[in-house]
Protein backbone atom coordinates (compact mmCIF):
# COMPACT_ATOMS: atom_id res chain seq x y z
CA UNK A 1 0.00 0.00 0.00
CA UNK A 2 1.58 3.56 -0.69
CA UNK A 3 1.21 5.66 2.25
CA UNK A 4 -0.99 7.97 -0.24
CA UNK A 5 -4.23 6.56 0.33
CA UNK A 6 -3.89 6.21 4.01
CA UNK A 7 -6.21 7.79 6.64
CA UNK A 8 -5.20 11.39 7.96
CA UNK A 9 -6.07 13.01 10.85
CA UNK A 10 -5.00 16.65 11.67
CA UNK A 11 -6.56 18.54 15.08
CA UNK A 12 -6.82 22.09 14.35
CA UNK A 13 -7.73 21.71 10.36
CA UNK A 14 -10.27 24.82 10.68
CA UNK A 15 -7.84 27.41 9.62
CA UNK A 16 -4.01 27.95 9.32
CA UNK A 17 -1.69 25.59 9.31
CA UNK A 18 -3.64 22.88 10.17
CA UNK A 19 -6.28 23.60 7.32
CA UNK A 20 -3.14 23.74 4.95
CA UNK A 21 -1.56 20.55 5.85
CA UNK A 22 -5.68 18.71 5.79
CA UNK A 23 -5.54 20.37 1.81
CA UNK A 24 -1.90 19.17 1.02
CA UNK A 25 -2.99 15.39 2.62
CA UNK A 26 -6.11 15.67 0.63
CA UNK A 27 -4.30 16.81 -2.85
CA UNK A 28 -2.00 14.14 -2.66
CA UNK A 29 -4.59 11.52 -2.48
CA UNK A 30 -4.58 10.80 1.20
CA UNK A 31 -8.15 9.89 3.06
CA UNK A 32 -8.14 13.12 5.45
CA UNK A 33 -9.98 14.10 8.36
CA UNK A 34 -9.91 17.41 10.32
CA UNK A 35 -10.61 18.42 13.67
CA UNK A 36 -12.72 21.43 14.24
CA UNK A 37 -14.19 23.77 16.90
CA UNK A 38 -15.45 27.14 14.97
CA UNK A 39 -15.74 27.44 11.30
CA UNK A 40 -15.55 24.62 9.30
CA UNK A 41 -12.84 21.91 7.13
CA UNK A 42 -11.97 22.19 3.87
CA UNK A 43 -14.11 20.56 1.00
CA UNK A 44 -13.22 16.59 0.16
CA UNK A 45 -12.01 16.69 4.02
CA UNK A 46 -13.88 14.88 6.45
CA UNK A 47 -15.08 17.41 9.69
CA UNK A 48 -15.31 16.06 13.11
CA UNK A 49 -15.96 18.41 15.88
CA UNK A 50 -13.80 17.95 19.29
CA UNK A 51 -12.36 20.32 21.69
CA UNK A 52 -8.78 17.88 22.78
CA UNK A 53 -9.40 19.51 26.30
CA UNK A 54 -12.15 17.03 26.26
CA UNK A 55 -11.27 13.88 26.31
CA UNK A 56 -14.60 12.42 25.68
CA UNK A 57 -14.78 14.93 22.23
CA UNK A 58 -11.29 12.86 20.88
CA UNK A 59 -12.72 9.45 21.49
CA UNK A 60 -15.96 10.32 19.76
CA UNK A 61 -13.84 12.18 16.99
CA UNK A 62 -11.71 8.94 16.52
CA UNK A 63 -14.71 6.97 16.44
CA UNK A 64 -16.40 8.88 13.94
CA UNK A 65 -13.33 8.81 11.66
CA UNK A 66 -12.77 4.96 12.38
CA UNK A 67 -16.42 4.67 11.06
CA UNK A 68 -15.96 6.51 8.21
CA UNK A 69 -12.69 6.34 6.98
CA UNK A 70 -10.96 3.52 9.15
CA UNK A 71 -8.63 4.02 11.57
CA UNK A 72 -6.44 7.25 12.02
CA UNK A 73 -2.60 6.16 10.51
CA UNK A 74 -1.02 9.25 10.34
CA UNK A 75 -2.03 11.47 12.86
CA UNK A 76 -1.03 15.33 12.47
CA UNK A 77 -1.18 16.70 16.15
CA UNK A 78 -1.63 20.12 14.88
CA UNK A 79 -4.16 22.17 17.69
CA UNK A 80 -2.48 24.50 19.44
CA UNK A 81 -2.76 27.88 21.19
CA UNK A 82 -1.07 30.87 23.22
CA UNK A 83 -1.42 32.94 26.22
CA UNK A 84 1.29 35.29 25.93
CA UNK A 85 2.73 37.65 29.20
CA UNK A 86 5.34 37.55 31.09
CA UNK A 87 5.84 35.17 33.92
CA UNK A 88 5.34 37.94 36.55
CA UNK A 89 1.74 38.19 35.07
CA UNK A 90 1.32 34.96 34.11
CA UNK A 91 -2.10 33.91 35.94
CA UNK A 92 -2.49 30.04 36.68
CA UNK A 93 -5.34 30.06 33.98
CA UNK A 94 -2.76 31.25 31.32
CA UNK A 95 -0.77 28.82 31.99
CA UNK A 96 -2.96 25.99 32.15
CA UNK A 97 -5.28 26.60 29.19
CA UNK A 98 -2.24 26.48 27.57
CA UNK A 99 -0.87 23.28 28.71
CA UNK A 100 -4.12 21.91 28.63
CA UNK A 101 -4.34 22.21 25.10
CA UNK A 102 -1.07 22.03 23.85
CA UNK A 103 0.01 19.34 25.63
CA UNK A 104 -2.51 17.20 27.29
CA UNK A 105 -4.71 17.65 24.33
CA UNK A 106 -1.73 16.19 22.09
CA UNK A 107 -1.30 13.74 24.96
CA UNK A 108 -4.75 12.79 24.52
CA UNK A 109 -5.00 12.30 20.60
CA UNK A 110 -1.87 10.61 20.65
CA UNK A 111 -3.10 8.26 23.37
CA UNK A 112 -5.99 7.37 21.24
CA UNK A 113 -4.40 7.08 18.22
CA UNK A 114 -1.71 5.10 19.57
CA UNK A 115 -3.79 1.21 20.22
CA UNK A 116 -5.06 1.06 16.57
CA UNK A 117 -1.53 1.81 14.79
CA UNK A 118 -0.04 -0.31 16.58
CA UNK A 119 -2.57 -3.24 15.70
CA UNK A 120 -2.28 -1.92 12.42
CA UNK A 121 1.77 -2.42 12.62
CA UNK A 122 1.61 1.36 10.68
CA UNK A 123 1.67 4.44 11.85
CA UNK A 124 2.89 7.92 11.51
CA UNK A 125 2.79 10.67 14.27
CA UNK A 126 3.64 14.01 13.35
CA UNK A 127 3.43 17.02 16.50
CA UNK A 128 3.54 20.48 15.83
CA UNK A 129 5.67 22.07 18.20
CA UNK A 130 7.50 25.48 17.49
CA UNK A 131 10.97 27.13 17.44
CA UNK A 132 9.79 28.53 20.63
CA UNK A 133 10.00 25.15 22.40
CA UNK A 134 13.80 25.27 21.54
CA UNK A 135 14.39 28.97 21.45
CA UNK A 136 12.37 29.87 24.43
CA UNK A 137 10.82 33.20 24.49
CA UNK A 138 10.26 36.35 26.35
CA UNK A 139 6.42 36.06 27.41
CA UNK A 140 5.75 32.94 26.25
CA UNK A 141 7.00 30.74 29.06
CA UNK A 142 3.76 28.82 28.98
CA UNK A 143 3.47 28.15 25.18
CA UNK A 144 7.37 26.86 25.10
CA UNK A 145 7.31 24.86 27.86
CA UNK A 146 4.21 22.90 26.07
CA UNK A 147 6.48 23.09 22.88
CA UNK A 148 9.65 21.90 24.05
CA UNK A 149 7.23 18.60 25.98
CA UNK A 150 6.35 17.15 22.75
CA UNK A 151 10.36 16.74 21.71
CA UNK A 152 9.96 14.56 24.63
CA UNK A 153 6.87 12.75 23.85
CA UNK A 154 8.28 11.92 20.20
CA UNK A 155 11.10 10.16 21.53
CA UNK A 156 9.68 8.45 24.30
CA UNK A 157 6.88 7.39 21.60
CA UNK A 158 9.57 6.02 19.19
CA UNK A 159 10.83 4.29 22.04
CA UNK A 160 7.47 2.89 22.60
CA UNK A 161 6.41 1.97 19.60
CA UNK A 162 9.25 2.13 17.01
CA UNK A 163 9.55 -1.62 16.98
CA UNK A 164 5.74 -1.74 15.61
CA UNK A 165 6.38 0.21 12.35
CA UNK A 166 4.90 3.28 14.30
CA UNK A 167 7.26 6.51 14.05
CA UNK A 168 7.04 9.76 15.88
CA UNK A 169 8.30 13.11 14.59
CA UNK A 170 8.19 17.03 15.15
CA UNK A 171 8.00 19.49 13.25
CA UNK A 172 9.38 23.32 14.43
CA UNK A 173 7.98 25.63 12.11
CA UNK A 174 9.46 29.07 12.58
CA UNK A 175 7.23 32.27 12.58
CA UNK A 176 4.42 31.72 9.85
CA UNK A 177 1.67 33.55 9.23
CA UNK A 178 -1.50 32.90 10.20
CA UNK A 179 -4.09 34.34 12.98
CA UNK A 180 -1.80 32.88 16.00
CA UNK A 181 0.70 35.67 14.60
CA UNK A 182 -1.72 37.91 12.83
CA UNK A 183 -1.71 39.42 16.87
CA UNK A 184 1.96 40.99 16.84
CA UNK A 185 2.39 44.22 16.14
CA UNK A 186 4.28 45.29 13.12
CA UNK A 187 7.87 46.17 15.12
CA UNK A 188 7.81 42.25 16.33
CA UNK A 189 7.51 41.01 12.79
CA UNK A 190 10.39 43.57 11.66
CA UNK A 191 12.37 42.08 14.51
CA UNK A 192 11.79 38.43 14.25
CA UNK A 193 12.17 39.29 10.47
CA UNK A 194 15.90 40.59 11.03
CA UNK A 195 16.83 37.04 13.17
CA UNK A 196 15.40 34.91 10.42
CA UNK A 197 18.12 33.90 8.15
CA UNK A 198 15.83 33.30 5.08
CA UNK A 199 14.65 37.11 5.34
CA UNK A 200 11.14 36.07 5.80
CA UNK A 201 8.25 35.06 7.47
CA UNK A 202 7.35 31.20 6.74
CA UNK A 203 4.24 30.13 4.67
CA UNK A 204 1.74 27.77 5.46
CA UNK A 205 2.59 26.03 2.80
CA UNK A 206 5.87 25.71 4.01
CA UNK A 207 4.85 23.62 6.64
CA UNK A 208 2.93 21.34 4.80
CA UNK A 209 5.71 20.53 2.68
CA UNK A 210 7.11 19.21 5.74
CA UNK A 211 4.21 17.21 7.16
CA UNK A 212 3.57 15.55 3.43
CA UNK A 213 7.25 14.30 3.77
CA UNK A 214 7.22 12.52 7.15
CA UNK A 215 3.97 11.10 5.94
CA UNK A 216 5.70 9.61 3.01
CA UNK A 217 7.04 5.99 2.23
CA UNK A 218 10.23 7.92 2.00
CA UNK A 219 10.39 8.95 5.81
CA UNK A 220 9.82 5.20 6.93
CA UNK A 221 13.01 5.61 8.46
CA UNK A 222 12.61 8.91 10.05
CA UNK A 223 12.11 8.63 14.05
CA UNK A 224 12.44 10.98 16.93
CA UNK A 225 13.40 14.17 14.89
CA UNK A 226 12.91 17.25 15.08
CA UNK A 227 12.60 18.79 11.46
CA UNK A 228 13.06 22.82 11.80
CA UNK A 229 10.62 24.43 9.31
CA UNK A 230 12.08 28.02 10.19
CA UNK A 231 14.23 29.70 7.50
CA UNK A 232 17.04 29.33 10.00
CA UNK A 233 15.90 30.78 12.81
CA UNK A 234 16.21 27.94 15.32
CA UNK A 235 19.74 26.71 13.66
CA UNK A 236 21.73 24.95 16.23
CA UNK A 237 19.40 24.34 18.74
P1 LIG B 1 -4.24 29.21 14.33
O1 LIG B 1 -4.56 30.00 15.53
O2 LIG B 1 -4.41 29.80 12.98
O3 LIG B 1 -5.03 27.80 14.37
C1 LIG B 1 -5.02 27.02 15.54
C2 LIG B 1 -5.88 25.80 15.32
O4 LIG B 1 -5.92 25.05 16.53
C3 LIG B 1 -7.31 26.16 14.96
O5 LIG B 1 -7.77 25.27 13.97
C4 LIG B 1 -8.05 25.93 16.27
O6 LIG B 1 -9.39 25.53 16.09
C5 LIG B 1 -7.27 24.77 16.85
N1 LIG B 1 -7.47 24.65 18.30
C6 LIG B 1 -7.08 25.51 19.26
N2 LIG B 1 -7.45 25.05 20.47
C7 LIG B 1 -8.09 23.88 20.26
C8 LIG B 1 -8.70 22.92 21.10
N3 LIG B 1 -8.77 23.06 22.43
N4 LIG B 1 -9.26 21.83 20.54
C9 LIG B 1 -9.22 21.66 19.20
N5 LIG B 1 -8.66 22.52 18.35
C10 LIG B 1 -8.10 23.63 18.87
O7 LIG B 1 -2.73 28.75 14.55
P2 LIG B 1 -1.59 28.27 13.54
O8 LIG B 1 -2.18 27.64 12.33
O9 LIG B 1 -0.64 29.37 13.40
O10 LIG B 1 -0.88 27.16 14.45
C11 LIG B 1 -1.05 25.77 14.26
C12 LIG B 1 -0.03 25.04 15.12
O11 LIG B 1 1.28 25.45 14.71
C13 LIG B 1 -0.14 25.37 16.62
O12 LIG B 1 0.15 24.22 17.38
C14 LIG B 1 0.96 26.41 16.79
O13 LIG B 1 1.41 26.44 18.11
C15 LIG B 1 2.00 25.91 15.83
N6 LIG B 1 2.96 26.93 15.41
C16 LIG B 1 2.55 28.07 14.76
C17 LIG B 1 3.50 29.00 14.38
C18 LIG B 1 3.15 30.25 13.67
O14 LIG B 1 4.06 31.10 13.51
N7 LIG B 1 1.92 30.46 13.24
C19 LIG B 1 4.93 28.81 14.68
C20 LIG B 1 5.23 27.58 15.34
C21 LIG B 1 4.28 26.68 15.69
P3 LIG B 1 -10.63 26.56 16.11
O15 LIG B 1 -10.16 27.83 15.43
O16 LIG B 1 -11.69 25.83 15.37
O17 LIG B 1 -10.92 26.81 17.54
Amino acid sequence: MSNASRVVLVTGGSKGIGRTMAEAFRDAGYRVAATYRSGGVPDGVLGVACDITDQGQVDHAFDTVEAELGPVEILVANAGVTKDTLLMRMSDDDWQQVIDTNLTGTFRVVRRASRPMMRGRFGRVILISSVVGLLGSAGQLNYAASKSALIGMARSLTRELGSRNVTANVIAPGFIATDMTAVLDEATIADYTRRIPAGRLGAVDDVAAAALYLASDAAGYVSGAVLPVDGGLGMGH
